[in-house]
Order: structure tokens, then C-alpha cells, then sequence
């Protein structure tokens, strides 16, 4: 198949008005268009259609338990795809357009195709301007996972959805970069209790600060390795997703310790490095990579995905060793996906 790719920047001149709009026609007539979100690049297609569902699981190669996410353009929408209650109502209103993915019963309106057979729905209304443009043009609810082959890390540039997808979608609508870099904060929502399934820039201590303290949990799956029986509540959880082809192994513990550990790796060919900018005085090499300072965890989820597709593309790397992020804010984000790609392995000093 040919893709066809669009260059965006915002969607608001008349020419990008006419690739939104070529964009949202291929949406509503099946087809599949990966646009730039403030998260990462989302792959959509019309979420009413189950034949659309299939083909974006087919792109991918995801696997079709794992549910998709719902994007629409204004909050009023909501009701219409799921039933909401008064928390949703104020979490909505405090954290929308924004990177909080809810989820919530869905109406019958959604197909099961596009929730892996479950009978919830996960709901978000994106703040990107060109997400919005084109979802509000498209006229149907978008459903969009992230427009990488499944197991690749998440795209957060054009080009990383050229290398994942190109000949295997309709278009791509090639904007700037994300601004966030990881997905989007997923909370499953219940009358006065919600549940963080997956950290995200909607930080939990911003919850607790909306809600209060006890009325926010965090799945065991955002911190620990589950195994065997366990079902967890988000299925898309359990892969090993945002895998690196080189395996991760995390490094914790006290400072001089990690560094010097790291300073022995640092000649070793099949190593790489991910550490934090203030270590590159000491560790800079050709595969050590920095993905922001150490107290930036804003810098570190907007560089951390760029960073393991860039081990991907050295061959000879087999093993990188990552410095642990601390879980505060948007920390916890970046920690769990770098745990995920490590599959909790962690190197304790
Ligand atoms: P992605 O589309 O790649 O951002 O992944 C979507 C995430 O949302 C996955 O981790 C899914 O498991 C999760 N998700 C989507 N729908 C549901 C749902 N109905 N219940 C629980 N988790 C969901
Ligand atoms: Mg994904």
C-alpha cells in the first residue's frame, strides 16, 4: 500500500486545512491516518467501524485483547460513547484536552472489536492542535494506540512513524515532535475511587491533589513484574511493550556506586548507556546517550523513547544499562516504561 504523507504544523492554514481534511475522509471511509498528539503519534481510525479496528491491529501487529483508545474533540462527547458520572465529570473538566486516557462502562455504540471484548471503554480528548482539528473534522470518535509496530518503543517524531508503518497505513500527517513523549496517564474511574493503570504527564500527586489522598490508588502492575495468573485490569500492560532490541537493565543505588559501575561499561562494545546529562563529563561515548538532567523528568519522558529507538539503530549494542529515574510527578512515567523495557530487571547497589 502507498502511504501518503502530509506535512503539518499546527493544521491551521488553508493548506493544511486541506490535508486535515483528506486525512479525516480517509477516517470515515476505513482508512487509517497517524497523526502527532501531545502524548506520542497516534494511529486512527473511525471507532465505530469494527472493520477499521481490524486493520489498525493488522498494521501494527498488536494483539487483539489489548484495547484501544477512543480520542474525541470536545468533553460534551463523552456521554454519548460511555456512561460517566460526577468524579468523570470533574476529572474531565480539571484534566481535559490533556494526556488523561479514563476509563469508563461503554455504550453499545462502541464496538467490542475496539476494546478487546471488554465492556469498558477508555476515553481521551487530546490537546494537540492537529489531533483536535482532525478529530473534529473526521465527525466520528477516533480510536488511536501509538503508531508503532508492536513491541517497538512509542513514536514521538514523523519519522519514527515513517520507519514503524510507512506502506502499511493510508497516510501519515507528519507534524512537530510531541511535546510530552509518553503515553497518556490511563485511570480506570469508579463513583469515588480512581485507579492509575499507567502513568502519564496527568501526574498522580495532581489527582490526589484534585481528589484527595485516598481516593486515588496505583496498580501494582505500574511498579512490579507480574507473572502467571495475575490478569491485569488494563490488558495492554502485560506486554513487554516499548521494548528496545538490545535488552534494558536498570541501575539503582547510590550515586558514586552507579557511576562507577557505569565507567567500566563505557568501553565494553556491546553496552549502552543511558544516563543523565550532568554524567556526561565523566561517561560520554559513542553509546552513551543522555536523556535530560537528573531532576528533569519532563526532559527525561520527552527524550526517552528518541533515546531507545536510537540503541535500536546500533547493532552492535546488547545490553543497555539505564540509570533509574526517580518515580515523582512524571518520573513515574518515564520509570515505568523504562522498567517495562527492562522487564523489572534491576540492578540494586
Ligand atoms: P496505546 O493505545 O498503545 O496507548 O495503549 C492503550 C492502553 O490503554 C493499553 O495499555 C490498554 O490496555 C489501555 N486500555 C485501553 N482500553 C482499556 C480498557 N477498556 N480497560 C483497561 N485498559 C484499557
Ligand atoms: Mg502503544
Amino acid at each position: 500500500m502507498e502511504t501518503v504523507i502530509l506535512r503539518v504544523t499546527d493544521g491551521s492554514s488553508d493548506e493544511e486545512q486541506r490535508a486535515l481534511q483528506k486525512a479525516a475522509d480517509c477516517i470515515r471511509g476505513s482508512g487509517l491516518v497517524a497523526f502527532p498528539t501531545e502524548t506520542v503519534y497516534g494511529l486512527g481510525g473511525n471507532a465505530f467501524d469494527a472493520e477499521a479496528a481490524k486493520k489498525i491491529y493488522a498494521a501494527k501487529g498488536r494483539p487483539s485483547d489489548n484495547p484501544l483508545i477512543v480520542h474525541i474533540a470536545e468533553p460534551e462527547e463523552m456521554d454519548r460513547y460511555c456512561y460517566t458520572n460526577p468524579l468523570s465529570a470533574r476529572l474531565a473538566e480539571a484534566f481535559w484536552p490533556g494526556p488523561m486516557t479514563m476509563i469508563l462502562p461503554k455504550r453499545d455504540c462502541i464496538p467490542g472489536s475496539v476494546t478487546g471484548g471488554l465492556d469498558t471503554v477508555a476515553i481521551r480528548l487530546p490537546s494537540d492542535p492537529v489531533a483536535n482539528r482532525l478529530i473534529r473534522m473526521a465527525g466520528v470518535p477516533v480510536a488511536a494506540p501509538s503508531a508503532n509496530r508492536s513491541g517497538r518503543p512509542s513514536p514521538t517524531t514523523a519519522e519514527h512513524v515513517v520507519e514503524d508503518l510507512q506502506g502499511r497505513i493510508d497516510m501519515i500527517l507528519a507534524g512537530n515532535p510531541c511535546r510530552i513523549g509518553v503515553e497518556s496517564s490511563v485511570i480506570a474511574v469508579e463513583q469515588d475511587h480512581v485507579t492509575v493503570l499507567r502513568p502519564g504527564a496527568v501526574t498522580c500527586e495532581a489527582l490526589r491533589q484534585l481528589l484527595g489522598e485516598d481516593r486515588v490508588s496505583v496498580d501494582r502492575i505500574v511498579t512490579e513484574k507480574v507473572t502467571g495468573a495475575f490478569k491485569p485490569r488494563s490488558p495492554g500492560m502485560k506486554y513487554r511493550h516499548y521494548a528496545p532490541k538490545a535488552p534494558v537493565l536498570l541501575l539503582e543505588g547510590e550515586e558514586n556506586t552507579v557511576v562507577s559501575y557505569l565507567k567500566k561499561k563505557l568501553p565494553d562494545p556491546e553496552a549502552g548507556l543511558l544516563v543523565y546529562d550532568e554524567d556526561l563529563d565523566e561517561l560520554a561515548g559513542e553509546r552513551t546517550l543522555s536523556f535530560g538532567k537528573r531532576l528533569d523528568p519532563d526532559a527525561q519522558a520527552h527524550r526517552l523513547f528518541f533515546c531507545l529507538r536510537k540503541f535500536d539503530s546500533m547493532e552492535e549494542v546488547r545490553t543497555i544499562y539505564a540509570r533509574t529515574p526517580r518515580r515523582e510527578g512524571i518520573g513515574l512515567a518515564v520509570y515505568n516504561r523504562l522498567a517495562k523495557a527492562a522487564g523489572f530487571h534491576i540492578l540494586k547497589f
